[in-house]
């Protein structure tokens, strides 16, 4: 799939854009003041495989955490913060990798122009978040609502401030709860700018809904090159965001490493058990958190119709026979093995296969 690519804009010691690997990110939800609660956070999501973590900053006492936090991880960190510029100016100050926040309600020119200034010298980028909830009246007159082309416009036009200050470290993000909205919102903003767009689905609901709106939002821009770092909003856990994201990039083949556990649908024709057999299989992958060099692929196939092409193709797989199955290797035939011992088998040749990639590295 061919990216478009972006301005660069680094991230501690992170690249956001000009082509770098899409970098994930999620935010933590315990309460602002609580440092320990969202350092817990902070770590488990950088454990779980997240990039870039945000925070909320409301007041100049969690503008004091940053120090503590940036010690204490090595994720990329990023401030919220609404209303108040100085709290934008002390976090640029402290240390912080990113600030997130809107022109339109910091208060005025001047007040963003400190802003810019601050991050210009500290070398901060800023994410410019626009969403639904919260665009300009003016904007939602114009278009009659928060349409997508309010949304691209809103971003843009605060882009034009930042840029008005010489500010150009700037990422765009234009999120919607529709999914179908913020895809033709992040559209015209990828026509008409060249910063690296956050892609995300505010609200996008519980676990199942929230997940199936950012795979088809996000999935559905990526697929057509556009996006640089990616948020999957859940009222969930916060590392389910994570789990989501990563499964999008993978569902869109944009992992380079990893592994994909791929398996049929069943019908009249499987003679295993296989549900429970794919379930186990992609569980027990992915407790091990393996990380294999590039992407690797297993497939559980039902019967010897679909079963030994797909199985072929993969690095390894099954084709089901009745009550038992072939185990296939890089395409060939290595042995019959008992239904009771296909996820064991197809475990230890994952795992295999992991270290000999390692090995060729
Ligand atoms: Fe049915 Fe075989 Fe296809 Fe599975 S691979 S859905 S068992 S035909």
């Amino acid at each position: 799939m061919k990216r478009k690519i972006t301005r660069a804009v680094r991230l501690g010691d992170l690249c956001l854009g000009g082509g770098a690997p899409i970098l994930i990110q999620s935010m933590t939800n315990a309460p602002a003041h609580d440092r320990e609660g969202t350092l817990a956070q902070i770590k488990a999501l950088e454990a779980a495989g997240c990039d870039v973590v945000r925070f909320t900053v409301p007041d100049m006492e969690t503008v004091g955490f940053i120090d503590y936090y940036k010690k204490n991880t090595r994720a990329a960190l990023v401030a919220d913060i609404h209303f108040d510029y100085r709290l934008a100016v002390a976090c640029a100050e402290a240390g912080i990798d990113k600030l997130r926040i809107n022109p339109g309600n910091i208060g005025g020119s001047e007040k963003v122009r400190e802003v810019a200034k601050a991050c210009e010298k500290n070398r901060v980028p800023i994410r410019i978040g626009v969403n639904s909830g919260s665009l300009e009246k003016r904007l939602l007159e114009k278009y009659g609502g928060p349409a997508p082309r309010a949304l691209a416009e809103s971003a843009v036009d605060q882009a034009r401030v930042l840029e008005g200050f010489g500010f150009g470290d700037i990422v765009i993000c234009v999120k919607a709860s529709s999914a179908a909205a913020m895809i033709e919102a992040y559209r015209i903003l990828s026509s008409e700018t060249d910063y690296p767009p956050h892609l995300g689905v505010t609200e996008a609901g519980d676990e199942r809904m929230g997940v199936i709106k950012s795979a088809v939002g996000i999935g559905s821009l990526l697929c057509d090159g556009i996006g640089d770092t990616i948020r999957v909003s859940l009222s969930a856990d916060v590392t389910r965001e994570v789990r989501a994201a990563k499964d999008i990039l993978l569902a869109c083949g944009l992992c380079e490493s990893g592994i994909d556990v791929v398996s049929c649908p069943t019908c009249g024709r499987t003679r295993i058990d296989l549900i429970p057999i794919a379930a186990e299989l992609r569980e027990r992958v992915e407790k091990a958190d393996l990380k294999p060099p590039r992407l690797i692929r297993a497939a559980v196939m039902g019967c010897a119709v679909n079963g030994p092409g797909e199985a072929r193709e993969a690095d390894v797989g099954i084709a089901g026979g009745d009550g038992c199955a072939l185990l296939f290797r890089k395409g060939e035939i290595i042995k019959k093995i008992p239904e009771d011992e296909i996820v064991r088998t197809l475990f230890d040749e994952i795992v295999s296969l992991c270290r000999e990639e390692d090995k060729d590295r």
